[in-house]
C-alpha cells in the first residue's frame, strides 16, 4: 500500500486531509510525491517559522540532539534554562513554564487562573470569561474555554467555569466582570481560527482596565499570532498592553512541539512543586530549536515581516474577488467572492498551498519567504479569487 492508502487505513479519522504528500521541501517550497513544486503560504498552521529544513534550526536542532535528546524534568538541562531567560529578557515577562502544545499551555494557563481565583479572592471565583468566536485548543478545558458550541456539541458534560463574552463589545465584558465571580479574561488578540479577526484596540484597553480594577489575570493566548508572526516578538506588544499570562506555541518550535506559559509579575509565583507538570516539558531539543527561533526573530527581521505583510496587502487588497483583507502582520484572513474550498483547491492545483478560517482563505506563510515566492503565490491567489 502507497501512503495513503496505509493513513486511510490505519490512521485514526480525525483529519479531512488534501490529497497530497509532502516529501521534502526547503524554506517555502514544498514537494509532493509526484516531484510537483507547491509555495507554502500555510507553514504546518503557522508552525514552520523559516519554512522547511531551515539551515540554521537544524544545525541548532541536531547539535542538541547529537549531545542528549531528554532527561525528564527532575534534572536541569541548560536550553530549556536559556530559553526561559531569553523569553523573560525580550517580554519583561517572570517565568516560564514549558509544555508541548498549545492546548497544553492553555491548560496550564487555566488552572493557574483557578489557583489564583481561589487563593486570592476565594473558592467561588473560578469563573474564566473568553470570547464568543475564539479557539483555544481540543482538550476538555480548552474546549470548554473555545467560544464555539459547535466543538462542546459531542463532548459534553463540559467542565464548568468559562463565560463567553462578545468581543469588541465593551459594555457586554464590564457587565460580565461585574455580575459573575470571574478570575481572569482570555483572549487571542487576533482570532485564528475565527477567521483572523484581530480585535478593537479600544476593547484591548478596556479589557486591560477591567483586569486591573477587579484584580483578574489578563491571559493572552499567541499560540498563533505570537513569536514574531504579527511583525511583533508578541502580539500584545502592538497594543500597548502587559499580560500578566501570555501563553505561545505553534511557532516557537518551528516544526518541533514546544509551548509555553509566561508569567508576569502578578502570575510568577502561583505555581509551586506539585501543582503542574510535563515530562516532555522543556526537551532540550525542541528548546534548542526554539532558542535558535527567538535568537533569528531580531527587530531588524520583524521589520521584513511588517514590510512582507504590507507588499501582500497592497497587491491583494481590492483585487478582483477579494472582499477584503483582514489579521495582522503574516496573519491573513481574505474574505473572497468565491468559497474559500474552492479557492484553496484551486490555487493547490496551481501550485500554492493555502488554508482556511470559517469563512476565509487564511495566509500564514514562513516568515522568510522571499518576495520571488511570494510574487507567485500572489499571482496564483489573484488568479483563482477573480471573478
Ligand atoms: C492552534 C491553537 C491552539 C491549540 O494548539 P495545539 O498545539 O493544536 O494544541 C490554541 N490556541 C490558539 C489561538 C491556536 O491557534
Amino acid at each position: 500500500m502507497n501512503t495513503k492508502e496505509l493513513d486511510k487505513k490505519y490512521v485514526a479519522n480525525t483529519y479531512n486531509r488534501f490529497p497530497v504528500e509532502i516529501v521534502s521541501g526547503k524554506g517555502a517550497c514544498l514537494v509532493d510525491e509526484n516531484g510537483k513544486e507547491y509555495i507554502d503560504m500555510g507553514a504546518g498552521i503557522a508552525v514552520n517559522t523559516f519554512g522547511m529544513a531551515d539551515d540554521g534550526w537544524v544545525a541548532a536542532v541536531t547539535a542538541q540532539l547529537a549531545r542528549f535528546q531528554h532527561t525528564s524534568n527532575l534534572y536541569y538541562t541548560e536550553p530549556c534554562a536559556r530559553l526561559a531567560e531569553m523569553l523573560c529578557t525580550r517580554t519583561g515577562m517572570k517565568k516560564v513554564f514549558f509544555g508541548n502544545s498549545g492546548a497544553e499551555a492553555n491548560e496550564c494557563a487555566i488552572k493557574a487562573a483557578r489557583e489564583y481565583g481561589v487563593t486570592k479572592k476565594g473558592g467561588e471565583y473560578y469563573n474564566i470569561i473568553t470570547l464568543k468566536n475564539s479557539f483555544h485548543g481540543r482538550t476538555l478545558a480548552t474546549l470548554a474555554a473555545t467560544g464555539q458550541d459547535v466543538f462542546h456539541e459531542h463532548f459534553t458534560p463540559m467542565p464548568e467555569g468559562f463565560l463567553y463574552a462578545e468581543a469588541n463589545n465593551c459594555e457586554a465584558l464590564e457587565k460580565m466582570v461585574e455580575e459573575n465571580k470571574v478570575c481572569a479574561i482570555m483572549f487571542e488578540l487576533v482570532q485564528g481560527e475565527g477567521g483572523v479577526n484581530a480585535l478593537d484596540a479600544a476593547f484591548v484597553a478596556k479589557i486591560a482596565e477591567l483586569c486591573e480594577k477587579h484584580d483578574l489575570l489578563m491571559v493572552d493566548d499567541e499560540v498563533q499570532c505570537g513569536n514574531g508572526r504579527t511583525g511583533a516578538l508578541y502580539a500584545y506588544m502592538h497594543f500597548g498592553i502587559k499580560p500578566d499570562i501570555v501563553t505561545t506555541a505553534k511557532g516557537l518550535g518551528a516544526g518541533l512541539p514546544i509551548g509555553a506559559v509566561m508569567f508576569g509579575e502578578k502570575a510568577a509565583d502561583i505555581y509551586k512543586p506539585g501543582l503542574h507538570g510535563s515530562t516532555f516539558g522543556g526537551n532540550p531539543v525542541c528548546a534548542a530549536g526554539a532558542c535558535h527561533v527567538i535568537e533569528r526573530l531580531t527587530d531588524g527581521f520583524m521589520a521584513e515581516v511588517s514590510a512582507k505583510a504590507e507588499y501582500i496587502k497592497n497587491a491583494l487588497a481590492g483585487a478582483s474577488g477579494i472582499k477584503s483583507v483582514s489579521g495582522m502582520g503574516l496573519m491573513m484572513g481574505l474574505e473572497t467572492e468565491k468559497k474559500a474550498a474552492e479557492v484553496v483547491s484551486a490555487a493547490m492545483e496551481r501550485g500554492v498551498l493555502l488554508l482556511t478560517a470559517k469563512t476565509k482563505v487564511r495566509l500564514l506563510p514562513p516568515l522568510n519567504i522571499s518576495y520571488a515566492e511570494l510574487d507567485k503565490a500572489i499571482k496564483v491567489i489573484k488568479e483563482v479569487c477573480e471573478i
